[in-house]
């Protein structure tokens, strides 16, 4: 058997319908895998529900689909697949005993699926998307090498001595939980969040765990409680200021074992030393952040910041201690 040899789409970005997006390899439009795993879509409910792309075109669940040729499809993208749902069946405990590769590889795809959705109707020249995401050459490098990664689905790669991305995950009190499934992810700073029922993941996929280093006072607060959603949701808005906060990129190269032996091995670098890691925090810009979090309990940018030093907080009461119980006013 050859070994088979890195894909890369954004050399040429041959983004189309008609090469699978894992090997490149040629297919039919009919080849293709769902962003959203249909165990998924049936669990929760949600194949019909429709989703806002960039370019404000709206499709349902089911439609946002990526081209895949059935080699990837049965080989990498399945078995993946069923590991993810049989961690699900035990909750929380099931994802936090997953192999965090896995996981990443899980997000990744998913991530990089609505990415590709997104690229595939900028090629469209009906549309003209409002940013578009190919043509930002800070964001292209991003994505190459977050594609880089996520070819470790279908090329054995052992990443050296790094952790690609920082993925947290949460449990959520189900007895205050009324959203069964949601995501969010923001293309430009590489955030990626998910909530399958009592498990909620936020992760920053490009970051080499970067993210999660600084975060890690209130992760350590946090990781053995049952949240609120309201905590929940904060402590998304942290992260997903941290990822845009982050200065970074990091980039990935290949080699091969001395020994000969059949896979690759990933060295990492980070771009531009000379830069501080972090842009500094503005409690203005968290705020605005957090509101659209919080929209669901109506906790407005100015409640936030009634107090300007000290932005609110369900995760933590005046004194700095968790906060076990909620109480909302209505
Ligand atoms: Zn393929």
């Amino acid at each position: 058997m050859s070994f088979p040899s890195l894909y890369d789409p954004f050399d040429g970005m041959c983004f189309n319908s008609h090469s699978c997006f894992l090997c490149g390899a040629a297919i039919t439009p009919d080849d293709v895998t769902p962003v959203f795993p249909n165990w998924l879509m049936k669990q929760y409910n949600f194949a019909d529900k429709q989703l806002l792309l960039l370019d404000k075109s709206i499709i349902t669940y089911r439609e946002l689909t990526i081209p895949c040729c059935s080699h990837c499809r049965e080989n990498y993208v399945a078995p993946l697949e069923s590991k993810i749902e049989m961690a699900l069946q035990e909750g929380v405990t099931g994802f936090r005993k997953l192999d965090e590769k896995d996981l990443f590889l899980w997000l990744t795809k998913m991530f990089y699926g609505i990415l590709v959705r997104e690229l595939l109707n900028e090629m469209n020249p009906l549309i003209k998307p409002e940013h578009a995401v190919g043509e930002n050459p800070k964001m292209f490098l991003k994505f190459q090498s977050l594609f880089k990664l996520l070819q470790a689905l279908r090329v054995p790669i052992v990443f050296d001595d790094f952790e690609p991305a920082s993925i947290f995950i949460l449990e959520v009190d189900a007895t205050e939980d009324d959203t069964p499934f949601e995501y969010r992810d923001e293309l430009s700073t590489m955030m990626f969040s998910i909530k399958l029922g009592p498990v909620a993941i936020v992760a920053c996929l490009l970051d080499n765990g970067i993210v999660k280093k600084a975060l890690r006072p209130v992760w350590e607060d946090i990781k053995d409680k049952k949240l609120h959603p309201i905590q929940m949701a904060e402590f998304t808005a942290r992260a997903y200021y941290a990822g845009y906060l982050l200065n970074i990129i990091p980039e990935y190269f290949e080699r091969r074992p001395k020994t000969g032996e059949e896979y690759l091995i990933y060295d990492t670098l980070v771009d531009d030393i000379t830069m501080d890691v972090f842009n500094p925090w503005e409690h203005t810009a968290y705020a605005k952040l957090l509101e659209e979090m919080w929209r669901k309990w109506n906790i407005t940018y100015g409640d936030i910041l009634k107090n300007p030093r000290e932005p609110q907080s369900y995760i933590y009461d005046e004194t700095g201690i968790f906060r076990e119980t909620i109480r909302l006013s209505e």
